[in-house]
């Protein structure tokens, strides 16, 4: 059975688009710093629900990625199984379901955990808020049941296992935003500008080709950190409703600044990682012949993580880098949930620009390199421009 529920989940790569889909919805690569960051970032704002708004977003996402990959003639112990598997296969680590009718979910591992361990340190309060949302979807889709799903034992607090309680008799449906289809005008076609050393299609290639989902322990280790594909659908909501939450209490400009710095953050740290990795080393380390070199192998690496089709415009090693983006996965999000925006909205690209030039041209810990770089959005498709546009220079 599961063999036959694993092929439904086979990832499709769009080579004109960079997009990749699983199990029917276009999925994003982002490793734990990222997810964890992002989570602290919005749950911790104290004007706001965050918490409320992220496991509000996993149920609605994943009621309906769930539901895309059942059958009507699935048996309800292949629909438990499909719930635990797309879990586990995207990478959030493993649920065991066995018990869900009794009322109780185990998780024996959790990317969350790993992610708010790894830098973030102890807690005393349980982490994985996605997980309760995830299952609340994931519940209704396959009984029709609608639950509340409660942590109550977390391994990030010291638990040997994560344990969660259902409780029947929820009320409230689960809410589906609005989306129309977006109207995009045809992108240029600008030249770009390309190594000679660098053989940008051999990397997608060979990053397409890896295996990236989860192992038996539902876990992607690659590149020195946990990655995890995630519904674009998800970043998107969890993000747009961040800002307008913020920006209903004044503080719209905050909460743009911290998904910016958590991608920037996150960029040093997927990339430092794929640059000491034994793929790097076999692969692409023998093409760098000058360090503007790793700019466009990274940039490549990161096109086949699914984060947007873009490319280097301009180049000055070690001072500045213009970068265009064609189908932004937070620019189309916005476009298809809100229309036409007053102001660019693609925070994670905007950090990650500033971060790659940090990792190739700075110099110290991380934490030292952070911020020696800044990054804007110049111009945007949620504005109803074309490409979006990066600009990043060199603080001086
Ligand atoms: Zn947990
Ligand atoms: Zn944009």
């Amino acid at each position: 059975m599961r063999a036959t529920l694993t092929g439904r989940l086979a990832l499709v790569y769009n080579a004109e688009t960079y997009r990749r889909v699983v199990g029917g919805k276009d999925v994003i690569i982002h490793c734990h710093h990222y997810n964890s960051r992002i989570q602290r970032t919005i749950e911790g704002a104290a004007e706001i629900d965050g918490r409320g708004l992220l496991v509000a977003a996993a149920e609605e996402v994943f009621a309906e990625h769930l539901a895309a990959n059942l059958r009507e003639d699935d048996s309800m112990a292949s629909r438990w199984a499909m719930a635990e598997l797309l879990y586990s296969h995207l990478g959030y680590g493993c649920i065991d379901l066995s018990r869900v009718e009794q009322g109780e979910v185990v998780a024996p591992s959790s990317h969350f955990v790993e992610g708010w361990l790894a830098g973030l340190g102890q807690r005393d309060a349980p982490v994985c808020s996605f997980t309760e949302g995830y299952l609340q979807g994931a519940i209704f889709a396959a009984s029709g049941e609608l639950v509340r799903v409660r942590e109550v034992e977390c391994m990030a607090t010291g638990a040997a296992r994560c344990r969660f309680t259902v409780e029947r008799g929820r009320e409230e449906p689960i809410a589906r935003a609005p989306r129309a289809p977006a109207t995009l005008a045809a992108a240029p076609q600008s030249a770009y500008l390309r190594s000679p050393n660098v053989d940008e299609e051999a990397i997608i290639a060979a990053v397409v080709g890896m295996p990236i989902y989860g192992n038996l322990d539902g876990l992607i280790p690659a590149f020195g950190v946990y990655l995890a594909n995630t519904p674009a659908d998800f970043y998107n909501l969890v993000s747009i409703r961040f800002v307008e939450a913020m920006a209903a209490r004044r503080r719209e400009k905050t909460a743009r600044r911290l998904l910016i710095e958590d991608a920037e953050t996150c960029g040093m740290n997927t990339f430092r990682g794929i640059m000491s990795s034994t793929e790097w080393e076999g692969l692409i380390a023998p093409m760098i012949r000058a360090p503007a070199d790793n700019l466009h192998a990274l940039v490549a690496v990161s096109n086949a993580l699914g984060w947007g089709d873009w490319h280097i415009c301009s180049h000055t090693p070690g001072l500045s880098l213009t970068l265009e983006s064609r189908s932004g996965y937070e620019a189309l999000g916005y476009r298809e949930y809100r229309g036409v925006a007053d102001q660019p909205c693609c925070s994670m690209l905007t950090g990650v620009a500033a971060g790659l030039m940090e990792l190739v041209y700075g110099e110290g810990t991380l934490a030292e390199r952070f911020g020696t770089f800044t990054s804007s959005e110049s111009s945007c498709i949620c504005s109803g421009e074309p490409l979006c546009r990066f600009e990043v220079e060199r603080v001086v």
